[in-house]
């Protein structure tokens, strides 16, 4: 078995080590005896390297590397959009996240087109949001750490990603942290996040992995589904080391949960 992880804009989107999500997709996929390919796409790439994702990671950037890749996103937002729909599990944070919703409106006026995945809409702020946060979501209880000034509003029947415990999430008003569209995940967690929450990155990894060997496209990226496969480690040295990361993961988390923000 084999997948391919491509990251958006690593050069211009990739703050808070955020290429720290791709990182761990891969050590965790190879304990499960998974063979990675991870590509970055820049601007000006093929857009025939999105086709042939199997999964798709984009991070945070400052307002002005968002500007610098927006056009780009602009010219392959129908391919995005298209393998959204077909069930292609993607994981937006932050900088991407506010690029997948309609618009950014920068503080200084400047509005960013955004390719619409999610019915979510952000303006920039004068004053920052940042700390760790926790936040309740079907993969149970998560932590990350946000540092955003952009505000984010989800249309009347936009699901979120998660409810925050502790943070601000998307506006520090309603609640509600990120966004989700069937298998696309928009969050403002860094951490970055899927080291810290192993359970959301072998979630991934198994729609991943289903829609992979199986060419099938419905199989949802939920915390109980009986379509993707369980992931197993490839022997009992791979359990040991994903034993190890749970752990380490746990104590981080419980860490990020207790001290103030
Ligand atoms: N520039 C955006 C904001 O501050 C995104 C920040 C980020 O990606 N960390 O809202």
């Amino acid at each position: 078995m084999r997948i391919e992880i491509v990251q958006l804009y690593p050069a211009e989107m990739n703050i808070y080590g955020d290429h720290g999500n791709a990182q761990v997709l891969r050590a965790r996929a190879e304990l499960y005896g998974i063979e990675v390919v991870t590509r970055s796409y820049e601007v000006g790439c093929d857009a025939s390297m999105l086709e042939g994702a199997d999964l798709l990671l984009g991070g945070g950037g400052q307002d002005a590397g968002q500007a610098g890749v927006a056009d780009d996103l602009g010219r392959v937002a129908a391919c995005l959009r298209e393998r959204a729909e077909a069930g292609v599990p993607m994981l937006m944070v932050c900088g991407m996240y506010q690029l997948f919703g309609r618009w950014f409106k920068t503080v200084e006026g400047a509005e960013l087109g955004g390719i619409g995945v999610f019915d979510a809409t952000t303006t920039g702020g004068t004053s920052r949001l940042i700390g760790n946060a926790v936040v309740d979501t079907d993969w149970g209880r998560l932590v990350g750490y946000e540092n955003h000034s952009g505000l984010t509003s989800l249309g009347a029947g936009q699901a979120g990603f998660g409810r925050v415990v502790q943070g601000a999430g998307n506006n520090g008003r309603d609640g509600v942290e990120g966004a989700r569209a069937g298998n696309v995940i928009g969050t403002y967690l860094h951490g970055p996040l899927l080291p810290k929450n192993p359970r959301l990155a072998d979630a991934l990894l198994r729609v991943a992995v289903a829609r992979g060997s199986s060419g099938r496209s419905n199989v949802q990226l939920t915390s109980l589904d009986d379509d993707a496969p369980v992931l197993a480690p490839r022997d009992d040295a791979a359990a040991g080391v994903l034993a190890r990361w749970d752990d380490l993961a746990a104590r981080a988390g419980a860490a990020a949960a207790a001290r103030p923000r």
